[in-house]
């Protein structure tokens, strides 16, 4: 593909996660919640978690408004982080996080850099990097704060 189809695709990626956001709503029973704000952009995200037992994330649902990054890094870290351990789940993160900045990211599998790598086209903006990052830190704040 050239480099070109290669950006279209992942537009229309990005584009389809903003449109139709998978798991999308408030969760009732969420053990865990926490609201990330964006004040470069005006992004909004609330994430609502439910860690199960075993200490994976059972289930994961988000609410927000914002640019379509924003939205469709939401949409698909919820997608990515249903079933995962934590430390499964930092893993991830880290990995995104140096994927959006343009640097190697060690550590994921073939199956999550292929996901995750739509985003990487975010590097060329380094404005919109914390557009594609919220969620995930909203994540992060959920876990380790926002016990509910
Ligand atoms: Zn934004």
């Amino acid at each position: 593909m050239t480099d070109n189809a290669l950006r279209e695709l992942y537009q229309e990626v990005i584009l389809d996660h903003s449109r139709h956001p998978r798991h999308y709503g408030a969760l009732e029973q969420a053990s865990h919640k926490a609201e990330g704000y964006n004040p470069l952009c005006g992004d909004r995200v609330t994430v609502y978690l439910k860690l199960g037992e075993d200490g994976r994330v059972a289930d994961i649902k988000f609410q927000g408004k914002g640019c379509a990054i924003s939205q469709a890094s939401a949409s698909m870290m919820t997608d990515l982080l249903k079933g995962r351990t934590r430390a499964e789940a930092e893993k991830l993160m880290e990995g995104f996080l140096h994927l959006v900045k343009g640097e190697a990211a060690p550590g994921l599998s073939d199956d999550d850099r292929e996901t995750l790598d739509v985003m990487s086209g975010i590097s060329q903006f380094p404005m919109r990097v914390k557009c594609a990052t919220l969620a995930w830190h909203t994540y992060r704040n959920a876990v380790e704060e926002g016990a509910t």
